[in-house]
This record gives C-alpha cells, structure tokens and sequence, in this order.
C-alpha cells in the first residue's frame, strides 16, 4: 500500500477513538473546531502518523477498514452493521468465483462486503428500485474500492422477477423478502443459498411460510446476532454500558432439489440444524 497518497480516502482518529473521514488533497486544509491541519503534513507519510492540529489536538491518519467505513460513509438508507455483514458471508458462504444476486443496494454496505468475496473471477448483481440510492450506493462504492468490473447494477423490482439462472447465492435486504422466494426456485442452483434479513419475527414467520410451500428449500435456520464489546481499561474490565442490541434476524435456506416433490420436503423442509 506504501505511504499516504493524495486522493486516498483516510480517517483521522483522535485519543477518544472518534474517527473523521477525509480525502487527502494538496493543499486541502482539515477543519476541526476551529483548529486546522494541512493534508500537506499527511501525504507521503506512513499509514498510522500521528499529527497534530495548529492547537495540538492529536490525530492518527489510518486507511479506514469495510467495517469502519461503512459506519461512517454518506448513507441513503440504513446499511447493515459489520457484525452481520460478516455473518452472512459465511452463512450465505460466498465464496471466491460465486455468481451472488443481491437486492436492495440501499448505501452499498453489502455490496462491498460481496464485492470483496466473490474477487474478480465471480460476479455480484445487485438489484435496486431507487435511483437515488442506487447513485449513492455506487459513489461510497468507488470511494473505497474503485472501479470494479465483477458487479451490475439493476434498477429494477426485483419482486417482479429476476433474469439471472445458476446462481450460487441470493441475498435480500428489502421489506418483503417473500415475494423474491418464487424467482429464488428458478434463479438458484441445486445447492445454492437463499438469505434474508428482517427486523420482526412476523416477516420471519412469513418468509419461512413461503419458503417451505415452496417445496425446494431445505436446511433452515433462522438466528441473530449480538455483539457485545467490552471496556478493558486498567481495572476497569466490563461489557460497555450501551450495545446495538437489534438490527436483523437472519433466515438462510438451501435449496435441495430443483423441482418440488413431497419426498423432498419430508426429508429436509422441517430439519432443524443441530449445533
Ligand atoms: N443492504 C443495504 C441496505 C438495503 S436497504 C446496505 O448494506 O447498505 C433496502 C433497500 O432495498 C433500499 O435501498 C430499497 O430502495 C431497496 N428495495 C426495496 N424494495 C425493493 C425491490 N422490490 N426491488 C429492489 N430493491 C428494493
């Protein structure tokens, strides 16, 4: 990666930890409170320097990782939260070379995550119906990976169909995820992974309705995830006062067969995994 260049995307982290997204420019002044910092003392240096401001407040300039970007990048609609973008990539597992649908972009938190998955010899399609967020999507997109060549963008519905046939996962972030499960029978492969996330146990109750009357799908599970960080300093080691202590519950299906039939469902539709 080699030192800081100008038009890197970079944050700057104070004692506290509070990060502040900047591009670097030539010449670009960063304006903190009234307190100013040349991106001249930034550039050509090591990822990692610590500066200081004109009245000595003290920053570290660091490459912000997907996790802390996505917390911080201009967002159109809510993303998804780092603990459950790791997540769904190993229970959805995308891997290296797979063909991933998506649907929606909303502010391309996901998108990157599965960009980054899938590498350059796989391919993410990600469908949208609103330009505006697709727009923004794509610009936090380029903002921290570039251009890529392993993704399409759909501005379509995606609950009015999908075009797409073979494909090895199918990801869905939008509100009504069992309008999609009809096209998921046709568009996945024998094998291939439905997800979804949703906030309330009803649409849960639903989509899982859906997806066992479809007949094809098997291997249920639906679950969250909580994250609890902890505060270890000096004595002081306990779990932090406050958590994000809902976001999602993920539903992940596999489908089993590539046409309904009876002996399938009795054999896989009401497994429960045991972990
Ligand atoms: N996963 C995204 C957030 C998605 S928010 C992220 O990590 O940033 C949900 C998105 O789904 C919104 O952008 C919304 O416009 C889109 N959406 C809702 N219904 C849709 C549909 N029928 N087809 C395609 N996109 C849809």
């Amino acid at each position: 990666m080699g030192p800081l260049r100008p038009g890197e995307l970079i944050h700057l982290v104070d004692r506290k930890g509070r990060r502040y997204p900047l591009v670097l420019r030539r010449g670009g002044v960063f304006q903190f409170s009234g307190e100013n910092l040349s991106h001249d003392d930034l550039i050509g240096q090591a990822e990692g320097i610590q500066v200081e401001t004109s009245r000595g407040t003290r920053f570290n300039a660091f490459r912000p990782t997907l996790a802390e970007y996505v917390l911080k990048m201009p967002r159109g609609a809510q993303v998804i939260y780092p603990k459950d973008l790791g997540t769904i990539l190993l229970w959805a597992d995308v891997y290296p070379g797979a063909t991933v649908v998506e649907a929606g972009i909303g502010s391309g938190a996901l998108t990157m995550a599965l960009l980054r998955s899938v590498g350059e010899k796989g391919h993410l399609t990600s469908y949208e119906i609103r330009e505006d967020f697709a727009r923004r999507a794509m610009a936090n997109i380029t903002a921290f990976i570039g251009s890529v060549s392993n993704h399409t963008l759909k501005l379509q519905d995606i609950y009015e169909g999908m075009d797409e046939r073979e494909v090895d996962r199918l990801i869905l972030d939008l509100p009504e995820p069992w309008k999609v499960v009809p096209h998921a029978v046709e568009a996945l492969r024998p094998g291939g992974i439905f997800l979804c996330l949703l906030p309330t146990v009803p649409q849960v109750e639903l989509v899982m309705r859906t997806l066992r009357s479809a007949r094809v799908f098997g291997f249920f599970e639906v679950f969250e995830t909580m994250l609890r960080t902890w505060v270890i300093d000096g004595p002081s080691v306990r779990p932090d006062h406050r958590m994000v202590a809902h976001t999602a519950f993920l539903t992940v299906a596999r489908k089993v067969a590539s046409r309904s039939t009876t002996y399938l469902l009795n054999d896989f539709s009401e497994s429960a995994p045991q972990k």
